[in-house]
């Protein structure tokens, strides 16, 4: 018996029928020639029957209120010009509003705040901030010198931004598609050899403090950019921490940041399993189950500098990272300087065409 055929095995590469070739004690297919050992099919049967779909599954967040006691001394305070809702505590002497740096904030009744868990505490004073920004500033290219002049200290303002943090625990089937190509030449050909593989990887991995910002006047992008956080250095909340500072209450639920939390730990699954498929080329997951359990949400603070400019009728808002000092923000350009600028460029590039050009004798 030579070719047996070999119960619903098909071939991987082209789904034809597999026959068992009893010589080499391998899986063979006539339409594309291929051979894969049973072992091999054994195991691409297991990997076909495990999860195929992403489970979620994130415990269900009780919001706490602020004890009687601990918020005395707290106010709210409201930005006419942006809307934006903070709270701060008595300290708090002339408040700038941390988003638009409008100075004429209204203080009010402190309510409808809940009570964070845990709290990143500023690592930073404002002159270090500062430092950092005007670091960042002597790296922007034709800033404005009048500009400078208008960045002023006592315009920086402390803001806790709302953040969601999730942990879990995660389980992970993935396929990679991946290639090996080797080449060698004779006396009369070159070749190249693709070998192509399918590799499959499933596991465990756990995730601790993934954030989702939980404020929608922060803008993303820069709370991305201000990334990373040292979030080993969370602590529970106490009010103490915001003596001085502001704190932003969330209007973004953990609801509603779950699809953004969701997408986030399936790609830092999918990135931590790549990285274990090593040796090969053109490596893709082809498919990705992820499924997570014991999925915890808490409601954290993290420290942010923020300074607002007004320049020619715009304001430049930058965010400065309250732990690290990494500065994050747009700045103006002066055109006059930009231009000057280029101007010396072309001088100069015509000055060395100039030189290049008497060398060849042509002047
Ligand atoms: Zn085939
Ligand atoms: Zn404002």
């Amino acid at each position: 018996m030579e070719n047996q055929n070999v119960k619903n095995y098909k071939c991987p590469c082209c789904g034809s029928q597999l026959f068992f070739d009893a010589a080499s004690g391998n899986l063979h297919c006539n339409s594309c020639k291929n051979d894969f050992s049973t072992e091999t099919m054994q195991q691409l049967e297991e990997a076909g029957a495990a999860e195929v779909e992403n489970k979620y599954d994130w415990e269900a967040y009780t919001p706490r209120e602020f004890g009687g006691v601990e918020a005395d001394g707290f106010n709210g305070y409201s930005c006419p010009s942006c809307g934006a809702e903070v709270i701060g505590d008595d300290t708090m002497a002339a408040t700038i509003c941390p988003y638009c740096g409008n100075s004429e904030i209204i203080k009010k009744q402190f309510e409808g705040a809940l009570r964070p868990d845990l709290i990143l505490p500023f690592r930073i004073t404002k002159e270090q901030a500062f430092n950092s920004f005007e670091l960042a500033c002597k790296e922007a290219p034709f800033l404005p010198k009048e500009f400078k002049k208008n960045s002023k200290i006592d315009k920086m303002t402390g803001v806790y931004v709302p953040f969601w943090l999730y942990d879990c625990k995660c389980r992970a089937n993935i396929n990679f598609s991946a290639e090996r190509v080797s080449s060698w030449s004779d006396s009369k050909y070159d070749y190249v050899k693709t070998d192509y593989y399918r590799i499959i990887r499933a596991g465990t991995i756990d995730f601790e403090k993934i954030p989702v910002d939980g404020s929608k006047k922060a803008d993303d992008a820069y709370m991305d950019a201000l990334e990373p956080f040292d979030y080993s250095a969370a602590v529970p909340f106490d009010p103490v921490y915001l003596s001085g500072f502001l704190a932003d209450k969330y209007d973004v639920s953990e609801k509603e940041s779950e699809p953004r939390a969701n997408s986030r730990v399936k790609k830092s699954t999918e990135a931590a399993f790549a990285e274990t498929v090593r040796g090969y080329m053109a490596v893709m997951p082809t498919s990705s189950a992820v499924s997570f359990s014991d999925g915890k949400v808490r409601y954290g603070l993290l420290p942010v500098w923020m300074l607002n400019i007004k320049y020619k009728d715009l304001i430049y808002q930058y965010a400065i990272n309250g732990q690290t000092g990494k500065t994050v923000g747009r700045y103006p350009i002066c055109k006059r300087r930009r231009a000057a600028f280029f101007s010396g460029v072309l001088a100069a590039s015509f000055a060395v065409c100039f030189c290049a050009a008497k060398i060849l004798g042509l002047f």
